[in-house]
């Protein structure tokens, strides 16, 4: 693909008609919902898209981004804020909930739309930052001693241009007691050509520690083209982690789950987090039961060396770290 980034961004897939005939499947075989994707549009770029197997309705990719009807039935303690995050929204565009880290929501779009994402309710307009708090930010942060890390989330961090982000990095470079910049991204994944050299630059010319976390579910999410995204990352030093969600259909079997830890060390990143599902609205459907879910992990850490064993963590609102099941 010679395409850039940015025009793979704009043409990405959106409608359930031209997705399906890419994918040789029929409407029908599809418990499509035009309501669920009218809360939360279909959106998944070709990079992706050419990484679902053909004329599989179950395929666990197409599963995460597919707006179907199991989305609008009610599932008891699902809701809007499930992890409260709106509770600890310092100031716009800034949530500090852990000793030392805060994260910033620079922008609230992302390359793909998960459908089990916990923030898909969230009020991304009113709350990402704009240059100006941007800047404001940094000038708080850079008084203040306690907060050794920034996270960059959002929404998807690197789906802001490659010159705002070489701004914001300058930003940041002057807060001197920050020692690291932790990048919360699913873009080297679902649209790998954002990894372009101007980024990389920004990356290797910035002397804080930075640590990029990928988003990744399944082993089938890791083509010859993301395997080289992740080369062209480490070999500018960062250090490569994944967070990935534990699905219902997706990755809810411990051979996809160690396929997926195999298959991302293969290509220079170590499994950091497997989140539970947070309950937020229309996700209902991904749920695994934390009892299925501990077995899951005792059968993935029998059968691989440690460090590629993710540890399985729940967020509890109010808590002050992630909570291990
Ligand atoms: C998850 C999260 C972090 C990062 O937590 P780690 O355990 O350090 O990965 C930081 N801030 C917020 C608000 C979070 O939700
Ligand atoms: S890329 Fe991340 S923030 Fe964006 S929809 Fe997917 S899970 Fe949510």
């Amino acid at each position: 693909m010679n395409l850039t980034w940015q025009t793979q961004l704009a043409s990405a897939f959106t409608d359930f008609q031209t997705l399906c005939d890419y994918l040789k499947l029929s409407l029908n075989d599809l418990n499509l919902s035009p309501d669920a994707a009218q809360s939360f549009p279909l959106r998944v770029p070709l990079a992706f898209a050419s990484r679902i197997e053909k004329s599989n309705p179950h395929d666990p990719l197409l599963r995460q981004v597919l707006p179907i009807g199991e989305e609008l039935n009610q599932y008891a303690g699902f809701s809007d804020d499930p992890v409260g995050d709106l509770n600890a929204v310092k100031q716009i565009g800034v949530l500090h909930k852990y000793h030392g880290r805060v994260l910033l929501i620079n922008t609230g779009a992302c390359a793909v739309h998960c459908r089990y994402c916990f923030r898909r309710n969230f009020p991304y307009a009113d709350l990402q930052l704009s240059k100006q708090q941007e800047n404001d930010v940094i000038q708080t942060l850079q008084n203040d001693s306690s907060i050794q890390e920034v996270i960059l989330s959002g929404g998807d961090p690197l789906i802001l241009s490659d010159a705002r982000l070489a701004r914001l990095f300058d930003g940041l470079e002057k807060i001197t007691t920050l020692k690291r910049i932790r990048i919360h991204t699913r873009l080297p994944i679902v649209l790998p050509d954002r990894v372009t050299n101007e980024l990389l630059e920004t990356f290797k010319n910035n002397p804080k520690k930075i640590i990029v976390v990928v988003h990744c579910n399944h082993a089938n999410e890791i083509d010859d083209d993301v395997a080289q995204a992740c080369q062209r990352l480490k070999s500018a030093n960062m250090t490569l982690l994944n967070q990935a969600v534990l699905l219902r259909g997706v990755n809810d079997n411990a051979t996809v789950l160690c396929d997926l830890s195999e298959r991302l060390f293969d290509v220079g990143v170590l499994p950091y987090y497997l989140h539970f599902l947070d309950k937020a609205t229309g996700t209902g459907h991904f749920q695994v039961s934390e009892n299925e879910a501990l077995k899951l992990l005792t059968a993935v850490q029998n059968r691989l060396s440690g460090y590629l064993v993710p540890k399985l963590v729940i967020e509890r609102a109010g808590e002050l770290s992630k909570q291990y099941l």
